[in-house]
């Protein structure tokens, strides 16, 4: 069996996807649900965000006091989604639970009294006065969140690529840009002919000399698993990092940003940040088990970027998800979906002609 083992003969298809992550898997899964052939590429390590993300969805900033952008209409489609895929996967990997964020001073508490029941967040927010836990100290209260949760992403990922691979649409290997040609019919990729192009990388983007107008501002984040007796049960607590509980007294929690040093190893300063953080307001004993590392695809604006690349009308770009993958991925996914097969127009706060726009004004 040779290398090339998937690109034998010469296959056509309609779009072919580089990137596998969040944003590659929820543009596969548009073009699935509508019959519309792809191919998606996709290897390890090239960058790595949604493999260690925690997976949180919240509407809402707490410490802001903010509801985040278009949260009244990507919320509510992330639920609706997730729940499709779950379906589709035959796997649980939406966790629906509330977010317990820990008020942190009675300054706090009395902001958000003025504040919760007003129009723009009763539907998001209740305020308690219980405690989570015999070890959370929330002297205060909590604010608890609504329509949130997490979503396991590892199981996600590998089950969707595991039920792809059946239709012979997923190939595990580098995307290799030297090998990409076309012209006005379209792409050539090794032995894959396709009208679409959609480059789904993640910070990877950054090294793609197709994608010069991508701009990012990576942000480094980082993840621990912990284990501990104490019992924290249908609620993710929150105040600084979060404590998501998983299965066997584990938990995860994180996260912290750094823009320097953008690798992927973990270090002792994410690691003592986060704890710093948890021991603030968690004071059960607990072991940590692991760290992990990723770089997330942040932009200046905090705006994904999406739309039609330069150099060619049928070539597209999905990334800068940021911090905030689980929910934007669905939603934006679906937004280039309908751009590529029905014409739709592209907000230009999200559409990637907004960097070029910059970059020329800034010259
Ligand atoms: C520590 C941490 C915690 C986070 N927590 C959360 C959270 O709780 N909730 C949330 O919503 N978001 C969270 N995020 C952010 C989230 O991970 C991102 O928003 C999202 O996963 C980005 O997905 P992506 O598909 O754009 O990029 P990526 O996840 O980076 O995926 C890109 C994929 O493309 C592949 N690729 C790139 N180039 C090539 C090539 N040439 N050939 C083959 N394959 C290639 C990469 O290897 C990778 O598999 C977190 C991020 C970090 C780092």
């Amino acid at each position: 069996m040779g290398k090339n083992t998937h690109f034998a003969m010469t296959r056509n298809v309609e779009n072919i996807i580089v990137g596998g992550g969040l944003a590659g898997i929820w543009m596969a899964y548009h073009f699935l649900k509508a019959s519309k052939s792809f191919v998606l590429i996709d290897s390890n390590g090239h960058s790595k965000s949604s493999s260690v993300a925690a997976g949180i969805f919240n509407p809402i900033v707490p410490s802001r006091q903010k509801i985040s952008y278009k949260a009244d209409e990507i919320y509510p489609y992330l639920g609706k989604k997730y729940h499709e895929m779950e379906t589709f996967l035959h796997e649980k990997i939406l966790h629906k639970l509330t977010i317990s964020y820990i008020i942190d001073s009675l300054k706090e508490l009395n902001d958000w009294a003025a504040v919760a029941e007003n129009h723009i967040f009763k539907d998001f927010v209740i305020m308690r006065n219980e405690r989570l836990a015999d070890s959370i100290i929330s002297d205060f209260g909590v604010l608890e969140i609504q329509d949130t949760g997490w979503v396991d992403i590892p199981l996600f990922l590998n089950s969707f690529k595991k039920k792809i691979s059946e239709i012979n649409a997923f190939v595990n290997e580098d995307f290799n840009y030297q090998l990409l040609e076309y012209d006005e019919m379209g792409f050539s990729y090794k032995d894959l002919r396709s009208t679409n192009i959609i480059f789904c990388q993640g910070t990877a983007a950054l090294k793609n000399p197709f994608t010069p107008e991508i701009e990012l501002n990576p942000a480094k984040g980082e993840v621990l698993l912990i284990k501990s007796d104490e019992l924290v049960e249908g609620t993710i607590p929150q105040n600084g990092v979060f404590l998501v509980p998983l299965e066997n007294k584990t938990f995860k929690v994180g996260s912290n940003f750094t823009w320097d040093n953008l690798d992927y190893s973990p270090t002792d300063s994410a690691r003592n940040e986060i704890l710093n953080k948890l021991t603030k307001w968690f004071k059960a004993p607990f072991d940590v088990l692991d760290q992990v590392a990723g770089v997330r695809p942040s932009t200046a604006d905090r705006r994904p970027i999406l739309g039609n690349l330069d150099f060619h009308p049928n070539a597209y770009v999905l990334n800068g998800l940021g911090s905030k993958g689980v929910a934007l991925a669905p939603y934006y996914s679906n937004i280039l979906y309908k751009a590529i097969y029905d014409g739709m127009e592209i907000d230009r706060e999200v559409n990637v002609k907004r960097l070029k726009k910059r970059k020329k004004s800034d010259g």
